[in-house]
């Protein structure tokens, strides 16, 4: 588990964690939420054919190269909020975070006014920029998990127009810089047998932790025929297979909710321990969407669905879509509002099928993917 200490810090800490709830039929409340999850941009280089980018080979139709400004960023995450947040999270579900315009700006937004104990980390693919951007980037105390598939005869296999040289270049150089990072290796039958060369190479290239990842993605909530997942098959070896996945019945989607972005503890794999600070995580997507987590974030434009049929609309659609953008109300409205009672009330009654398909208590797809 990353801690970054930044010298610089007086001392100052974050929040205590506050109780208080505006509104009992809201689970949620905005001064619990410690945790921000950004979606930087829809732009990506890349087709790794289980994202729901490109989802199959086929680019998601839905998309439009969207960025999250910095400017938003600045007005609508002002210092206040950002001195309490103990985690900056910058992956996503559409886009590589390193294709951001100002992605370096976006961090110093968080770096300069977050408190000494702040973990902000970017997620990427690793395949652009060039070493002295990543030697910058190392500068920012930014925590890098980079994904990486394989060896130079693999890698590209999943992520395909990743090049390896260039991932190459750029850990090396943030690694030399002195930044921490993380090499992240989703096991596939193509791959499964490089593992331990792959461990080893991330010693000796400076990687401060190397972890296997077992892809939940093979549970999917549709059926496709798709040419792409000839080639992406699980792994032989039952140990870096997903336990839920393997174990999985559709009657588990029936079980009670528990939410995920109510119990951090439960959350993104490297940040384990329960929380002290908080519970909350928000997600805000390169639309500029405010949403609880990225999967409702990537619910709302499945490339197999038209333009609102997935259910998470019907709840949207309740409150207005234009009441869950950044660029019209404030970060506290947004939490504090419709949208967020509407959700934990469908809890009880009517979960939407991402809410079930993520954080049904019977099936942890996402759990397992790290143990
Ligand atoms: S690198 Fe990330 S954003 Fe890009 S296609 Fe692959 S999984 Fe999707
Ligand atoms: S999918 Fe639904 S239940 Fe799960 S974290 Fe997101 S909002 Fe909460």
């Amino acid at each position: 588990m990353p801690s970054i200490h930044d010298p610089d810090d007086k001392g100052r800490h974050p929040l205590p964690l506050d109780h208080t709830r505006q509104n009992p039929r809201n689970p949620f409340n905005f001064v619990g939420t410690h945790k921000i999850h950004l979606e930087l941009t829809q732009r990506c280089q890349a087709m790794c054919p289980m994202c729901d980018r490109c989802y199959g080979g086929m680019l998601n139709k839905h998309l439009s190269n969207a960025d999250l400004p910095l400017d938003l960023i600045k007005q609508r995450i002002p210092h206040k909020f950002v001195s309490r947040l103990s985690s900056v999270l910058m992956c996503g579900n559409f886009g590589d975070p390193i294709f951001h315009p100002d992605l370096l700006g976006v961090v110093d937004h968080f770096a300069s006014h977050g408190h000494g104990a702040q973990i902000r980390r970017v997620v990427t693919n690793g395949g652009y920029r060039d070493p002295s951007w990543w030697s910058d980037l190392a500068k920012t105390k930014t925590y890098v998990t980079f994904s990486i598939d394989g060896l130079e005869d693999t890698n590209h296999i999943y992520r395909k127009n990743v090049k390896w040289e260039t991932v190459m270049r750029s850990a090396t150089a943030f690694n030399m810089a002195g930044g921490k990072s993380k090499w992240v290796f989703l096991a596939f039958k193509h791959n499964e047998h490089q593992i331990e060369e792959a461990r080893e190479l991330s010693r000796r290239m400076g990687f401060e932790a190397f972890t296997v990842k077992k892809s939940a993605r093979f549970v999917s909530p549709v059926n496709m025929n798709l040419k792409d997942f000839d080639e992406i098959q699980p792994p032989d070896n039952p140990k870096y297979r997903n336990e839920a996945v393997e174990n999985f019945d559709p009657s588990q989607f029936e079980g009670k909710i528990r939410c995920r972005a109510l119990n951090l503890d439960n959350m993104r794999g490297t940040i384990r321990e329960k929380s002290r600070l908080g519970n909350n995580e928000i997600f805000i997507s390169a639309l500029g969407e405010v949403l609880p987590c990225c999967w409702l974030g990537s619910a709302m434009y499945k490339t197999w669905e038209s333009p609102r049929e997935n259910d998470v609309w019907r709840l949207i659609d309740k409150v207005g879509y234009e009441n869950i953008l950044l660029k019209n109300h404030s970060l506290k409205s947004i939490i504090n509002g419709k949208f967020y009672e509407e959700l934990g009330a469908s809890w009880k009654i009517d979960p939407v099928k991402m809410c079930k398909f993520k954080c049904s208590e019977k099936f942890d797809g996402y759990g397992e993917q790290f143990k």
